[in-house]
């Protein structure tokens, strides 16, 4: 007869035995080090060697945890303990965030592995914490580190654990042009620890009304090392990865593969096509802005949470309308608007924080200053997301209308 997981628990908790954070605070605060983990017993002092075990993940854990615990994540469990408690007939107290989980991991330490003396700390860290005891942060920061995202440390929202996902990300920019210039600077800023760049252009001087990560001096100078040199400057814990090339259907698979974000800027429909079905194959999100004008345009696509690219335009917009297709006006902020709203939504996605603009299409329209909001769905019959992954074939990647024909259509 199955039942429930909080059922399950129960009974589990009934048959192991739980220690008190205060009990286990005592230990930890002994002037013996009597909780130092190692195991060994203390010379004369009464007090045994005890092993604290923190089972949480590795997220989790190095965001802080009890003074001096040693890290063996639940999943590891039965491969890890041995290496961290060798010796069975020590007492072990297991913790995670609550108390469920290391009552489970306790009871498998007792019932399948030989482990005598095994306690689960009850309420875990959260409760450890409301007592206002202390919290090991392991030193995963610099000093300079600290003072230069000090602001996001005191965002609950961001704090310390969403600047270590920062500093992990990887972000791939498509374009460090109109769009890419300012989400790339803050990005780079906010300290997103990989920032990949492709583009195959070199800086024009009529780029500079809006890619303002180039200057006047870089003319000429390829896009990817102007952009590069302007990230460094402002962040040197940045990595660039630089791709001066055009994305195609030959180079993308290798490209895309293995980033977080993509930051989707790019002015043809073509790329746009294959770009979400690349990253619908790969799971990863895209968050895609368009400008024309003084309007803009922004949603995030993320794959099987919410629409695609091709469940928002199963059909590419007639031709006359496409920007690409010849050199049209653009306000020159309206790129900084749109692309600070692309480089917000990054760091959501990063950090997990909010609500991510998954499913809605975001329209701005400068002159009138409005903001405007569409539900996007899904649609079930969609050539690509409405497939297994695995079944999107190479064939399939991109299709669309030959690009010249395309814009000879246009006029
Ligand atoms: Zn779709």
């Amino acid at each position: 007869m199955s039942v429930s997981g909080a059922e399950y628990t129960r009974r589990i908790k009934q048959q192991i035995n739980e220690v008190d954070p205060s009990e286990v605070h005592q230990l930890v605060t002994a002037p013996n080090g009597a909780a130092n983990g190692n195991g060994r017993h203390n010379g004369d002092s009464p007090l045994v060697g005890v092993a604290i075990v923190d089972v949480r993940e590795t997220d989790e854990y190095s965001v802080g945890h009890l003074p001096g615990a040693k890290h063996v994540p639940r999943g590891y469990l039965e491969s890890r303990i041995e290496g961290a408690v060798p010796d069975r007939s020590q007492r072990v107290i297991l913790y995670c965030a609550s108390g469920n989980r290391s009552a489970l991991a306790a009871h498998t330490l007792e019932q399948e592995l030989g482990y005598e003396n095994v306690e689960s700390m009850t309420g875990g860290i959260t409760l450890w914490k409301d007592r206002g005891y202390e919290v090991e942060v392991p030193r995963t920061f610099t000093p300079e580190q600290r003072e230069r995202y000090s602001r996001h440390f005191l965002l609950p929202e961001v704090g310390i654990e969403g600047q270590q996902k920062l500093l992990d990300a990887k972000v791939l920019l498509l374009g460090a042009g109109g769009l890419g210039s300012p989400t790339a600077l803050y990005l780079a800023a906010a300290g997103v620890g990989t920032l990949g760049i492709i583009d195959n252009d070199v800086v024009d001087l009529s780029n500079l009304q809006r890619q303002v990560i180039h200057t006047t001096d870089r003319i000429g100078t390829p896009k990817v090392d102007s952009a590069e040199t302007s990230i460094k400057a402002i962040n040197p814990d940045v990595d660039v990865v630089k791709y001066k090339t055009r994305l195609d259907a030959s180079n993308i698979m290798e490209i895309i593969d293995g980033y977080d974000v993509i930051v989707d800027g790019v002015d043809n429909f073509p790329t746009r096509y294959l770009l979400n079905d690349a990253t619908v194959r790969l799971g990863i999100p895209v968050v895609s802005a368009s400008i024309l004008g003084f309007d803009g345009q922004l949603s995030v696509f993320k794959p099987h949470d919410g629409p695609c690219y091709r469940c928002l335009y199963p059909v590419p917009p007639p031709a006359e309308l496409a920007p690409s297709c010849g050199a049209n006006g653009v306000l020159g902020v309206l790129p900084g608007t749109m692309g600070l709203l692309q480089a917000t939504e990054v760091i959501k996605l990063v950090t997990g924080a909010g609500e991510p603009l998954v499913g809605r299409l975001l329209l701005y329209e400068a002159l009138g200053a409005t903001f405007t909001e569409l539900k996007v769905r899904r649609d079930p019959q969609c050539e690509i997301c409405s497939k297994d992954p695995s079944e999107i074939s190479d064939d399939e990647l991109g299709v669309f209308p030959d690009y010249e024909a395309f814009c000879a259509a246009a006029g």
